[in-house]
């Protein structure tokens, strides 16, 4: 199985399926298409049934049952990469038998003191990059994961597992496409996404998410004349920042700890406008932040004279709670990863995850590892014999009796 997802892997990161920001279609790219179109191929190959590419790029398969289960368990992993670095012309440089060293591509090194855990893979099998793209294994290691579950079962029909429900989707690094997800055709009682890191996580706790625009109208004024008069809407908006609390940025949190984000800022003297992102786990938590913006603008409504506009609006909710009213999902998974002899590692997720908003929508999708390490830059790589690690846990949570 561990050749069969290199050989998947190595043909899926080739494709340059590199998404796009604000774009209005889904998929943002048409290149993603490349990548769909093989992986309909290799799934009709394995013999999938009701194998299908539509429309908005999503690629759908079934593997029927070959027991009396009625179980039904979906997979799914995106298709695109990031896209704000390169995942065109992306050349993977597979390391056997990895001697645990400072690893050397074109013009970066990863290197042992940033990158501590890279001793502990030693004698392992390492994808990287060549130092200037991404490796994409975010999350074409999660779809090489999913095809060595379905080709191990293809080539092992004795082994008994309940139906197997698999889509490969576009766009996850720039969110939104799920809502055009076919939660009823893919007719999954769960399912989960192969998107995150360690080959033995499972995350199931979320960000809840919300987005704030603040606009202040100021009053622009000759300044030689604006004694008592003058109001600049770049101080106001100053002022505005420095009433919320500086413990709560980014860069003082963690763990559960939410934030409120500044990502954008701009300002002249008649009009200013500042761009938040609020995150918390804490649904109530949340509310109060939102509150710190709302009672912030009456304060300098009432200063200056309503000058300041607020809108809020809720981007993604935090999946746990529904998920714990039929958690079958989470304990299944974290009794594979036992049986097989690991530690399951479960973590708030500090962002959303396409599995959030189908949870949300109504399909319980918890997140698995993938066995990638470093996503989002050149330092991206893989570790061949976590990827198939992950596989096996795949299989365990879809095997029956
Ligand atoms: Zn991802």
């Amino acid at each position: 199985m561990k050749n069969k997802i290199l050989e998947y892997f190595l043909k899926y990161v080739k494709i340059d399926t590199m998404s796009k920001e604000d774009e209005t279609t889904v998929p943002s790219t048409s290149k993603q298409f490349n990548l769909a179109k093989i992986l309909v191929e290799d799934l009709k190959e394995l013999g999938l049934v009701d194998v299908r590419l539509t429309d908005n790029c999503f690629v759908y398969g079934r593997l029927p049952k070959n027991s009396d289960s009625n179980l039904k368990i979906g997979f799914i992993a995106h298709m695109d990469t990031i896209p704000g670095f390169s995942g065109t012309n992306v050349k993977p440089n597979v390391i056997y038998n990895y001697d645990g060293e400072n690893i050397k591509l074109n013009n970066i090194t990863l290197d042992t003191n940033t990158f501590s855990y890279l001793p502990s893979l030693k004698g392992k099998t390492l994808i990287t990059t060549d130092g200037t793209t991404v490796l994409g294994a975010d999350d074409k290691a999660g779809i090489a994961n999913i095809m060595g579950m379905l080709w191990y079962y293809v080539n092992n029909p004795d082994v008994k597992h309940c139906e197997i429900n698999v889509s490969f989707s576009p766009d996850e690094e720039i969110g939104g496409a799920m809502d055009q997800f076919d939660i009823k055709g893919f007719n999954s009682d769960f399912a989960y996404t192969v998107d995150g890191l360690r080959f033995n996580e499972i995350e199931y706790e979320n960000f809840n998410a919300a987005s704030a625009k603040v606009e202040i109208k100021g009053f622009d004024i000759h300044p030689g004349d604006a004694k008592d008069k003058m109001i600049n809407a770049s101080r106001v908006a100053m002022e505005f920042d420095s009433m919320l609390s500086e413990f709560d940025r980014p860069e003082h949190t963690e763990g559960y700890e939410g934030f409120n984000h500044l990502t954008d800022m701009s300002g002249e003297v008649g009009y200013a406008k500042l761009s938040y992102i609020l995150r918390n786990h804490d649904k109530e938590k949340l509310e109060s932040q939102k509150n710190d913006f709302i009672n912030i603008k009456d304060f300098l409504n009432k200063k200056y004279g309503n000058i300041v506009t607020l809108t809020i609006t809720d981007s993604y909710k935090n999946m746990k709670e529904k998920i714990m009213k039929d958690n079958r999902c989470v304990t299944r998974a974290i009794e594979a990863i036992k049986k097989l002899g690991f530690n399951p590692v479960s973590k708030p997720i500090r962002g959303g995850t396409d599995g959030a908003r189908l949870t949300e929508l109504g399909l319980n999708t918890p997140n698995l590892g993938t066995g990638g390490y470093n996503c989002h830059g050149p330092y991206e790589m893989a570790c061949l014999e976590e990827m198939e690690n992950v596989s096996k846990i795949l299989i365990e949570i879809s095997k029956t009796e």
